[in-house]
């Protein structure tokens, strides 16, 4: 059965003109598959603004939470009345804005009395925006005449109780998903299903972690085996670098899942990085595309890669680093010591972005974002296992304000052409190379410089490496288009 999983994200539902573009992709590719079920996260801002909410709850300014839910109230009434206004859908819709808002008020009052929130209150309360934005896309479905139903991923995906990045439990969100959706597409119903949010096996409601709707398309996609998984967002697809940075970023038509993951933990905004992990386990392809430029095929994810024909595919940074170098002793096994370190800050949940090693002066350094870099000096020293190999290391050097330059490519990082071709272009324009290594994998290869260099060095390897090489030169480019431009 042929089928697809279609996510919106918030630019592609914050008002009028987005939602109607959003809802004309849907008509166009129904009847066009077996299957196919639409995840919509939440209007553009209005996660943060229940977050604030949340937050100003407990702060001594007892107004500003009812200040937030009535800006909400305002924003999201506006675009009802302006699509349903005279529809009978408009009243049912206030209706349901009106109780998810006394819902939140109440929550607010709970924690401003008690002083205090639990991330499962946070839960709660950043979840509404999708449980409202369901209803109203499915309603908008239902004025272009398809037959669509809002479902709120409480009732689908099960997951963990660890609140704010809850982890699915996939064979019982399977089980759910067959019962909830199945009997739907048997009627040719199209399910329009809330992103980032689930709950527990006894129904408390969990979060999948901000920008979380992405990973309610994969694991959505899992479980029905999509053929499919599309992304509409609002830019062309994934770019040989940020189009904020350089005028000359380009699409890339083509790019593995490992890559995609290399980009998305070095600091590029692109998908949320568990989705491409589970996509990439399930082997679906998604897609990243443009909801207001849909005749653009946008970037396919999947194992091939546009980098199996040229070396490097994309070049991100990641800014404010802090690098922190370890010494081994005369003597001393640095390859040992790294395996080590790298062991104690992974048991404890430490995210190292990359690792550089020097042979000459038997040192490791790992970069960390500057305010990981004190724990995980602390968790060093106190890690049993490298006190009994009897590793008693000097005082930590660490260099403040470095940004990390990562190259993605298939294999790069083996790939000692690569490795020359940019460690040339980097000195003869002058910058100094910190350290030289790969962060989680040999699809990617790591630039340390100073921060201030950061988007120079960016740059520079765009144009002079990336843009140099003649298949990404010649691959034909859409005109770009941002929602702001609309
Ligand atoms: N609305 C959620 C957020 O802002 C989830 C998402 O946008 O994917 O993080
Ligand atoms: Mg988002």
């Amino acid at each position: 059965m042929k089928t697809l999983v279609m996510k919106f994200g918030g630019t592609s539902t914050s008002n009028v003109k987005a939602l109607n573009r959003a809802a004309d992709i849907v008509v166009a590719q129904h009847g066009a598959w077996d299957r196919m079920v639409v995840v919509v996260s939440a209007m553009e801002g209005v996660t943060d603004m229940l977050i604030d909410c949340a937050e100003g709850s407990l702060s001594k300014d007892k107004a500003r939470y009812q200040v937030i839910i009535d800006q909400l109230r305002d924003n999201l009434n506006a675009v009802v009345w302006a699509i349903f206004a005279g529809d009978h859908s408009y009243e049912k819709l206030n209706a349901l804005i009106d109780t998810r808002l006394q819902e939140l008020t109440n929550i607010c009052q709970r924690i401003q009395l008690q002083g205090k929130s639990s991330p499962r209150d946070m839960d709660e309360i950043a979840a509404m925006g999708e449980r409202i934005n369901v209803h109203v896309f499915s309603a908008l479905l239902g004025k272009r005449r398809v037959r669509s139903q809002a479902i709120e991923a409480t009732n689908l995906i099960v997951t963990d109780d660890c609140y704010q990045a809850a982890s699915p439990i996939q064979t019982a969100t399977d089980a759910r998903v067959d019962a909830v959706l199945s009997p739907l597409f048997a009627d040719a119903i199209i399910p329009v299903v809330t992103g980032f949010i689930g709950a527990t096996p006894n129904g408390t409601t969990t979060t999948l972690g901000r920008g979380g709707s992405d990973y309610t398309a994969a694991i959505l996609g899992v479980s029905l085996k999509a053929d499919q998984v599309w992304i509409w967002t609002d830019v062309d697809g994934i770019m040989t670098v940020d189009p904020n940075l350089s005028s000359r970023a380009r699409l890339i038509p083509e790019i593995s899942y490992n890559e995609v993951y290399q980009l998305a933990y070095s600091g590029a905004r692109v998908l949320h990085p568990k989705t491409i992990l589970l996509a990439r386990e399930g082997d679906i392809p998604l897609w990243v595309k443009n909801t207001f430029n849909s005749e653009c095929n946008g970037t396919r994810i999947s194992h091939c890669s546009l980098s199996d024909r040229s070396t490097i595919s994309a070049v991100t940074g990641f800014f404010d680093i802090n690098l922190i170098t370890f010494r081994t002793i005369p003597g001393g096994d640095v390859n040992k010591i790294k395996a080590l370190l790298r062991a104690a800050l992974k048991n404890r949940g430490t995210t190292t972005l990359a690792v550089f090693q020097a042979k000459h002066d038997r040192s490791v350094s790992f970069a960390f974002s500057a305010n990981n870099s004190n724990h995980a000096i602390q968790i060093i020293r106190e890690d049993g296992a490298l006190r009994s190999h009897g590793w008693n290391f000097s005082q930590p050097q660490v260099i403040e304000k470095v940004a990390l330059i990562t190259l993605v490519g298939r294999e790069i990082y083996l790939t000692p052409q690569a490795l020359s071709l940019a460690t040339s272009t980097l000195n003869k324009a002058g910058i100094d190379i910190k350290r030289i290594g790969n962060g989680t994998s040999p699809d990617s290869l790591v630039f340390a410089v100073a921060n201030k260099d950061g988007e120079y060095a960016i740059n520079k390897i765009h144009d002079e490496v990336i843009l140099n090489d003649p298949l990404i030169s010649t691959i034909p480019q859409p005109v770009l288009k941002h929602l702001s431009t609309i």
